[in-house]
């Protein structure tokens, strides 16, 4: 892979942010810092984070462990709310948004894969992908469209079963049919091979791909995976909480 450093990130991002919603940014994200209270310590997790992925694009964010991926990802789903700073999904301020509205706009927008899976334990692999499509309201054939979906990542097979009967690979491939549920716009997931298989890594890698390239779908992944450097569009690097540069994959 070939790289080359953007000249200025930030001031880019900074346009893109205040672009107007019909704008081709699908995530953007301006001066975002995420701070927490450790003991009567303040740990500064997020450091003013700004980047954009365009819509259609595979945008990785890499670093290392504890640098605050899992953190961004999460600001810049809805799922943690910042210190500070604004993020955009699809020309929408989610960090403006009521909590209620918040809820049905990433149930709708933005499908997630979490790190550790956060899988219904009751529910069976079916089941944890109809919920979702039956909280969106949309499915007129949940049942079929759960088993299609898990078809996708090769699961089938699996369908009826509980995720404590589940490998950590096939617990990975039902978080993965779930944020698939409904087609959203935006997919973001949180390192979704590392307990895949090569076999099936490689599976989930064209699958994101094709819906990518295919569908126009925006992509953002947290990974360590070499294989997953080759489909992207760009990378992002995060260190102690602060971006040190977009490089464009090509
Ligand atoms: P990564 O995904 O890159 O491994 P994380 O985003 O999970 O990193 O965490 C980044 C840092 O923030 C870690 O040092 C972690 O301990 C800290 N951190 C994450 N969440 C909290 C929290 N709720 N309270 C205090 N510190 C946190
Ligand atoms: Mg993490």
């Amino acid at each position: 892979m070939t790289a080359q450093l953007r000249d200025n990130p930030t001031q880019a991002q900074q346009e893109d942010f205040t672009a107007s919603p019909d704008s081709k940014i699908a995530i953007a994200a301006a001066n975002v810092s995420m701070s927490y209270m450790v003991g009567d310590q303040r740990r500064t997790v997020l450091d003013d984070v700004s980047l954009s992925v365009a819509a259609g694009d595979i945008q990785l964010l890499m670093g290392p462990s504890g640098s605050g991926k899992t953190t961004l990802l999460s600001v810049l789903g809805g799922i943690l709310t910042p210190t500070a700073g604004r993020v955009k999904i699809l020309g929408e301020e989610i960090t403006q948004m009521p909590r209620s509205q918040l809820s049905s706009f990433r149930l709708q927008n933005i499908g997630f894969v979490f790190q550790g899976f956060n899988l219904f334990p009751a529910l069976t692999a079916a089941e944890n992908v109809e919920v979702v499509l039956k909280m969106q309201g949309d499915s007129s054939h949940p049942r079929r469209t759960a088993r299609e979906l898990l078809e996708q990542v090769e699961l089938l097979h699996r369908a009826d079963a509980y995720p404590r009967n589940l490998s950590g690979g096939q617990k990975q491939r039902v978080a993965i049919a779930r944020a698939l549920a409904g087609h959203p716009p935006v997919i973001m997931a949180d390192e979704p091979t590392a307990s895949l298989d090569s076999k099936s890594g490689y599976a989930v890698i064209s699958l994101l791909r094709r819906l990518a390239k295919e569908e126009g779908t925006t992509v953002l992944i947290v990974t360590h995976d070499p294989r997953i450097q080759d489909v992207a569009d760009s990378i992002a690097y995060l260190e102690d909480g602060r971006l040190q540069g977009a490089l464009l994959a090509g």
